[in-house]
């Protein structure tokens, strides 16, 4: 604000807008230029390499307090962050399973960024798309079109919420308002020793324990021993432990061993338990014609955590999160907030997204899976 003579006051309007548009333009389309000569000639790059000291040490500078033109910023990006990457997009790296990322989803999150919109919810097209885009994961895993879902950071997140869905529904008691010292019978969750530790991690944080988690020793195939299991259930109740859920690895992460999903299932039927899949790494492969067969029982799940940024090699993030039983899915995460009411009409007008997890804001995952 300016003052001006006569005690009144102009408002000089501040913008996040560049102070140029066509310099903008100029770094943006080197800034393309660049990242597709990157992906282009990433077979004539080592697929790691260690960072010299000079580069190491940028990192170590501290806060900038005076402003820098984008086009230097672009320039030190380009010759720091650029030429270190993990290499987890290179054709030979072979360290970890991990995605690989794409073009076409690289446009994607730029385009998200872009437009900028938050899929907390509300009534937009990216909203829209985000519901779209688990819709299609439904139907690539054989879940009904009443199921509901997610998208999410990760496996990890979606794994996590789909076990909270699993212990409010098994605890016997509200454990949103009463906590789980409420619950008369300590819970127990089932999966072989080859489960991913985000499991643990979920477990912990709801407050249940590293040892509500029982782990299934696992034979030569390093699948999920099913007698063993029984077993375990059947000394488990007798203990007067609540048997609650059962968790199949559709893909392990140390092997890529498959349970065995349709008798998981069955038992879960059997035991009365929630059926939990972690297809992280192997539930898509239920689209590919020669070997969907191997995870066959994975469309009678209560809940499948998927992870996009996988095998559908979407650039990081994004996970989602199915649960068939949409309604408990809902119930566990709904809470009335009086800013964000419903409205009859406008943008306010469509269901919540964020009602599906434990984020509020949400960015705009949908996209890169989408196109
Ligand atoms: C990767 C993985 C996870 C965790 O998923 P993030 O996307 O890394 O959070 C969980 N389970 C399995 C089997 C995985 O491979």
């Amino acid at each position: 604000m300016e003052s001006l003579p006569h005690g009144s006051a102009k408002v000089v309007e501040e913008t996040l807008d560049p102070e140029d548009w066509s310099d903008a333009q100029t770094v943006a389309r080197q800034a393309v230029d660049d990242a597709i000569a990157y992906l282009r000639d990433i077979r004539d790059r080592p697929v790691w390499q260690n960072m010299p000291d000079k580069i190491r040490r940028t990192f170590q500078a501290s806060l900038p307090h005076s402003p820098t033109p984008l086009s230097d910023v672009y320039r030190e990006v380009a010759a720091t962050v650029m030429s270190y990457p993990m290499g987890n997009i290179h054709p030979r790296f072979w360290a970890w399973y991990m995605g690989s990322s794409n073009f076409t989803g690289a446009l994607a999150d730029f385009l998200a960024a872009v437009q900028g919109s938050n899929l907390g919810g509300g009534n937009h097209a990216a909203a829209r798309m985000d519901e779209q885009v688990v819709d299609w994961c439904k139907q690539m895993v054989g879940f009904p079109a009443s199921s509901s879902g997610s998208l999410v950071s990760g496996g990890s997140m979606a794994n996590t919420v789909a076990l909270i869905v699993a212990r409010n529904v098994k605890a016997g008691v509200d454990v949103r308002e009463r906590g789980v010292a409420a619950i008369e019978r300590p819970l127990r969750f089932y999966a072989s020793d080859q489960l991913h530790s985000c499991h643990r991690k979920a477990i912990e944080a709801m407050g249940l324990g590293n040892r509500a988690l029982q782990r299934i020793p696992t034979g030569g195939d390093l699948r999920l021993d099913l007698e063993a299991l029984r077993a375990v259930i059947a000394r488990d109740r007798a203990a007067g432990f609540q048997p609650a859920c059962v968790i199949g690895s559709a893909g392990t992460v140390n092997t890529g061993a498959i349970d065995d999903l349709q008798a998981i299932a069955d038992l879960a039927v059997t035991e009365d338990l929630w059926f939990h899949v972690d297809g992280c790494i192997g539930a898509l492969i239920a689209i590919a014609p020669d070997n969907c067969d191997r995870v066959r029982g994975l469309e009678r799940a209560d809940s499948i955590a998927l992870d996009p940024h996988k095998w559908l090699h979407a650039p990081f993030e994004v996970g989602c999160v199915l649960v068939r039983d949409a309604v408990a899915h809902l119930a566990s995460f709904a809470v009335e907030q009086e800013y964000l009411g419903k409205t009859p009409r406008g943008l306010a007008s469509a269901d919540w997204l964020y009602e599906y997890g434990l984020q509020t804001s949400r960015g705009f995952r949908a996209l890169k899976v989408w196109m």
